[in-house]
């Protein structure tokens, strides 16, 4: 699906025909690129391998690098996990639908290509009308990672995603601006007590207030099990860089006053700093800047799923 400027992409509204076209693009193998609360992802038949691949294609993202899969309600997850702990349904029930990711032994419906071959399998049920309708008529759990190529910013918006990916998919489905922004969080509930592999929208005193004890430390030599935990990630294309305070003519994103019109001044309240990020990221680096600068979010706890995606942006490329 591609217009005539090269840049823009075809963007469908979530209406009742759109959403029967799409879901039975799904069924027959192809993609769909369905907004969530978090952001927009890129989806196909979780029980599909044919399908999957071409997830892994279109994004350029290494194969061993697991997907998400997506449920609409708690009968699908029979499909999805083999394995049921008190921990999962504690935050199962808490949480979902919402940015929250558990990490499970994985059901034989589920092939490798979806867990890079780990036996685990992360599952969630996203908090978006759209992405909730279009698992429900397509009656098959989807994986979904966000729209974007391997490494670069995920879309928050539907004009957003990447052209290279709109091209591939059968539709890219309209659901405004994602209410969270950020990725969700995602927490390996096969493993006692549970542990945060990825930093997300329910940040880790909420996890733990639901759970009623700590989480435990992921050792550093596990890295690898969370292949999300690349060093760089989420990031633009210009370098990013921490000041305490941004120059007058700096391009970047601030606390205060913008001081010209390439300076953004972003919330203090964590959950609305994350949900504008990547937009105004975006919106930046479309300018071709020399630098994006960003002045220091506070140190409290609540911060932490900012700091980890605004760590890997900032993290130097290797090409
Ligand atoms: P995304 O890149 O937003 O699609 O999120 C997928 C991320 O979830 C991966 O990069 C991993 O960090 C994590 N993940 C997915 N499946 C698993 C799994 N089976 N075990 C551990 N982490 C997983
Ligand atoms: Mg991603």
């Amino acid at each position: 699906m591609r217009s005539d400027s090269d840049d823009d992409v075809v963007i469908s509204p979530p209406t009742p025909l759109n959403l029967q076209i799409a879901a039975d693009a799904l069924l027959r193998g192809e993609l769909v690129c369905m907004p969530t609360e978090t952001v927009y992802g890129i989806a196909a038949d979780a029980t599909n391998p044919e399908a999957v691949r071409q997830i892994f294609a279109a994004k350029d993202r290494p194969a061993d690098n697991p997907l998400i899969v997506h449920i609409s309600d708690f009968v699908q997850l029979e499909d999805v996990v083999s394995e049921w702990t008190d921990a999962a349904d504690v935050l199962a029930n808490r949480f979902w639908p919402g940015p929250l990711t558990l990490v499970l032994k994985k059901s034989e419906m589920i092939p490798n290509e979806v867990t890079g071959g780990l036996e685990t399998v992360a599952v969630r049920m996203p908090d978006h009308p759209v992405a909730l309708e279009l698992i429900e008529l397509a009656g098959i759990p989807l994986a979904a990672p966000s729209a974007n190529r391997f490494m670069h910013l995920s879309p928050t918006r539907a004009e957003h995603v990447d052209p290279r990916i709109a091209e591939r998919v059968a539709m890219v489905l309209d659901g405004g601006p994602c209410r969270i922004g950020l990725e969700s969080t995602v927490v390996d509930v096969s493993v006692d007590p549970p542990r945060i592999l990825r930093p997300g929208g329910i940040s880790r005193g909420q996890i733990q207030a639901a759970l009623g004890r700590p989480l435990g430390q992921l050792p550093p030599s596990d890295v690898r099990r969370s292949p999300g935990m690349y060093l760089r990630h989420y990031a633009p294309k210009a370098p990013l860089e921490f000041v305490e305070a941004l120059e007058p003519d700096a391009v970047g994103l601030g606390f205060g006053t913008p001081r010209n019109d390439r300076q953004i001044r972003m919330p203090d309240d964590p959950n609305a700093y994350a949900a504008g990020l990547y937009a105004a990221l975006h919106r930046l680096d479309a300018g071709n800047p020399a630098v994006i600068y960003v002045e220091h979010p506070p140190e409290e706890p609540e911060w932490e799923a900012v700091h980890d995606r605004l760590r890997k942006a900032a993290e130097p490329s290797k090409d």
